[in-house]
């Protein structure tokens, strides 16, 4: 039987174990995320709408910064020392991508790492690479979370990761091998993919190809994780895995939509509340 590890149930769960504990907190913090659209970006909008619904579900101080598309880097820089400033904020995101006139690296480096709760400022990411406590970008948190409360063994087990993107191939192969597994990391130039990615007890696919891996790519039994999220001509969402086409070979997998997706926005939320938390020590 396959096991269809349902991020959205289990990402509820853990929104209410974080509702629980901000109310036990109340009287000390209550924890505050900035969130920052620059532009109309229609995929961007959505995105921010359902973080900016997580804060208000939680009872977070939630903020909200929508800049214009011409908004100088400059105008972003100086909002983000505000924000940086101000301890009513705990977490400050800014929804990439970013126009083009904007310098992403110097908006990520602005962020103070104690805030940056998307977990992308290079002092986090050099935490996660030496095994230092850390704020851990979200996709990747969120499907080591999964991977966990479907109690998939880690150890020893051969993982591979399709894609190395520095917000969910590479941390979560970091991620996989603290956790002992042995990763194999795949890419656009790997040659013979198929026989590589048929190595993997545990495959997780963060390529942005719709159904790009196949039954016959994936060994039997293997635990798959689809990070995709590709939109199709038919207006339909598609995962980078055909799930129906492996579904009765492997032994559990993650849907496209609700997989790995609600879960990003949980460990966004996490985050946020680790970061207010901190604040008290
Ligand atoms: P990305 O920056 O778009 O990079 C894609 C990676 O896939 C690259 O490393 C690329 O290799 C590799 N790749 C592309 N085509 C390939 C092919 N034919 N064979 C093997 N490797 C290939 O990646 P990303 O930002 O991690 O996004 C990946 C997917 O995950 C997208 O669909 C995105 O929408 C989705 N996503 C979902 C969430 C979520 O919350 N569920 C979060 C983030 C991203 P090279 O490095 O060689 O170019």
């Amino acid at each position: 039987m396959t096991t269809i590890i349902d991020g959205k149930k289990v990402s509820k769960d853990i929104l209410e174990e974080i509702k629980a504990e901000v109310e036990t907190l109340k009287d000390k913090v209550v924890p505050g995320l900035a969130v920052i659209l620059v532009g109309e970006d229609a995929g961007s909008q959505v995105y921010v709408k359902r973080k900016r619904k997580a804060c208000a579900d939680l009872g977070y101080n939630s903020e909200k910064y929508d800049l214009p598309a011409d908004t100088s880097e400059e105008k972003l820089l100086n909002l983000l020392d505000e924000l940086n400033n101000k301890p009513s904020i705990h977490g400050i995101l800014v929804q990439l991508p970013l126009p083009k006139h904007i310098d992403e690296k110097k908006v990520i480096e602005k962020i103070l790492p104690s805030k940056d709760v998307d977990g992308f400022h290079p002092m986090n990411q050099g935490y996660l690479l030496t095994g230092n406590p850390a704020l851990e970008p979200c996709t990747p948190k969120g499907i080591m979370e999964l991977l966990k409360r479907y109690n998939i063994d880690m150890v020893g087990k051969t993982a591979v990761v399709i894609g190395r993107s520095n917000i969910v191939g590479k941390p979560i192969s970091i991620m996989l091998q603290r956790e002992h597994a042995t990763v194999t990391m795949c890419h656009s130039r790997t040659k013979n993919i198929a026989d590589v990615i048929r190595t993997g007890d545990i495959v997780v696919a963060a390529i942005g190809r719709a159904n790009f891996v196949k039954a016959d790519m994936v060994k039997e039994g293997a635990v798959v994780i689809d990070v995709g999220i590709n939109r199709l001509d038919n207006g339909k969402l598609a995962g980078d895995v055909d799930y129906d086409d492996m579904f009765d070979k492997v032994s559990a997998i993650t849907p496209v939509p609700g997989g790995v997706g609600p879960m990003t926005i949980a460990m966004l939320m996490k985050n946020t509340l680790e970061s207010a938390k901190a604040t008290l020590k």
